[in-house]
């Protein structure tokens, strides 16, 4: 079943013109990996699929569930299921963690959480995370590890439950234990009912999540898609390859 359905979006900040025209169909049950060189737009499109207002829709047409979604606030679109985590997480010294997803998951459903199923629900997610139960009562982010961040992003999305799901990996230099941590935390996650599109260059996450497409931005556009064997062969020999057939 469709979820997403982009066509020809072209999207500028500050009237710089950043996407040039992208066209991108997902499905339910499907893991899609965004690659490709700095700058290139990867983190914009999810942005903007998002509703964040920074990034201003030129041209074309966003659907979500079959609903033209263009006009949507960002709050708006995560009630109706996107979800996108935060490159750079900020610290909110006073918050919880888990006060900041149950806010977060009465904010998206609509519904009241009650204090102890919550409680059971995010023992439950934390556990498969290997994250220490003190964790819950800390203050959001402050003084986390990077794998921490990584896996509090992983925790916000099973606790929310979104049927569209953007990971911006910030390629962080996770540890070998994070990665297979994070990525079983993915593959648990991931169910015919969702979708996932990861933003990343880390081959060995890659490997574990089994994306069913890959796709190259260079400079604002789509350039290639195809499966795996595209993520292997950027492994192998960069990206020179997709720069040039777009000059
Ligand atoms: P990627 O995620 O592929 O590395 P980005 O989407 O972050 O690329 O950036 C694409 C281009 O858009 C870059 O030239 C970047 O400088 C520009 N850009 C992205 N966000 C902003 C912003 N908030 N303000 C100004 N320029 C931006
Ligand atoms: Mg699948
Ligand atoms: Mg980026």
């Amino acid at each position: 079943k469709e979820i997403l359905n982009v066509k020809n979006l072209k999207v500028q900040v500050e009237d710089k013109v950043i996407l040039k025209g992208i066209d991108l169909r997902i499905n339910s049950g499907e893991i899609h990996v965004f690659m490709g060189p700095n700058g290139a737009g990867k983190t914009t499109f999810a942005n903007a699929i998002m509703g964040n207002p920074i990034y201003d829709i030129s041209e074309g047409e966003i659907y979500f569930k079959d609903k033209l979604i263009n006009d949507l606030a960002v709050d708006e679109r995560a009630r109706e299921g996107i979800f996108m985590s935060f490159q750079a997480p900020i610290e909110v010294p006073g918050i919880t963690v888990e006060n900041f997803l149950k806010t977060a998951k009465t904010a998206v459903t609509g519904e009241t959480q009650r204090v102890m199923p919550f409680k059971r629900e995010l023992k439950s997610s934390m556990g498969k995370l290997e994250m220490n139960p003190d964790y819950a009562s800390r203050y959001l982010n402050v003084g986390f590890s990077g794998g921490e961040r990584k896996k509090n992003e992983i925790l916000q999305m099973s606790i929310l439950n979104p049927t569209l799901a953007f990971l911006d990996e910030t390629d962080s230099g996770l540890d070998v234990d994070a990665i297979r941590i994070v990525s079983q935390g993915i593959n648990d996650f991931h169910s015919e009912e969702n979708a996932i599109v990861i933003i990343t260059h880390q081959i060995k996450l890659l490997e574990k999540i089994k994306p069913d497409f890959v796709h190259v931005f260079v400079d604002g556009e789509i350039v290639k898609s195809g499966d795996m064997s595209l993520a292997l062969d950027i492994e192998k020999n960069g990206f020179d390859a997709y720069k040039k057939e777009v000059e």
